[in-house]
């Protein structure tokens, strides 16, 4: 029986690529007209620090935080970090933030989970001011019961910390707990590795699995949590080429 729902929420609750894309050409353009930097040059600029930190840092929240990426592409090219790192910081969040929209169904989904009195949770890889923004501007806070972010648990999915951090605060047992992600390394493999039920939203539809059932629309988690157990047989599934892995 599952008495738990918990989300992951980029490219889950909202499209983070498309919101990405906006946040990015406002950032080319901030940079064009305040750092005298084209379009390309700007690009690797960008490219190069990520690649840098990401083996700096590593598998934690602090990978994510665009202030550390700002900071330190502006240290690299010898840029004054004021006022830039923190104008960069508020004009690609505030852009991100401003272009996000729910996926198809995700509050209706969230609101008839609730009325079912289904908890429900966040399980996210990032830093929580961040999301907590992204949560309150989609509409979906006031149905959060819980959250977990990768910088609480100290650890990014698919390390099994962060899922046990939510089942602790889900209240129930793992097996409880039905975990919804659009990454099937991170959310999938490794919610079922914490003992959790998962399931794979891939919108765009990929390739079903042996035990990984797939969604491409929200709404279907409740055709899933209806009775309480998953019924993985009888969710209408539609493939396309290609996986989203
Ligand atoms: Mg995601």
């Amino acid at each position: 029986m599952i008495k738990t729902v918990v989300f992951d929420i980029d490219n889950t609750l909202y499209s983070f690529d498309r919101a990405h894309a906006a946040a990015l050409e406002a950032l080319i353009s901030y940079a064009g007209q305040k750092l005298r930097m084209d379009r390309e040059t700007f690009m690797s600029a960008l490219k190069e620090t990520q690649q840098r930190l990401e083996e700096y840092i590593g598998d934690k929240a602090a990978v994510h935080n665009r202030t550390i990426r700002f900071q330190h592409l502006l240290e690299s090219r010898g840029l004054p970090l004021h006022p830039h790192v923190l104008e960069m910081d508020s004009v690609y969040w505030d852009t991100l933030i401003a272009s996000s929209v729910p996926s198809p169904g995700a509050l209706e989904t969230v609101r008839e989970l609730k009325k079912r009195g289904i908890r429900i949770g966040i399980g996210t890889d990032m830093t929580a001011r961040v999301q907590f923004r992204k949560l309150e501007f989609l509409g979906l806070l006031p149905y959060i019961d819980f959250f977990v972010s990768s910088e609480e648990a100290g650890a990014e999915k698919p390390d099994p910390a962060l899922f046990a951090r939510c089942v602790e605060k889900a209240g129930c047992e793992a097996q409880e707990c039905l975990f919804v992600g659009d990454n099937r390394k991170k959310d999938v493999l490794g919610a079922q590795n914490a003992g959790l039920k998962a399931v794979w939203y891939c919108p765009k539809g990929c390739h079903a699995e042996e035990n990984v059932p797939v969604i491409t629309d929200l709404t279907q988690i409740l055709q899933m949590t209806d009775t309480g157990v998953i019924k993985e047989t009888k969710i209408p599934l539609s493939f396309a080429d290609g996986g989203m892995d």
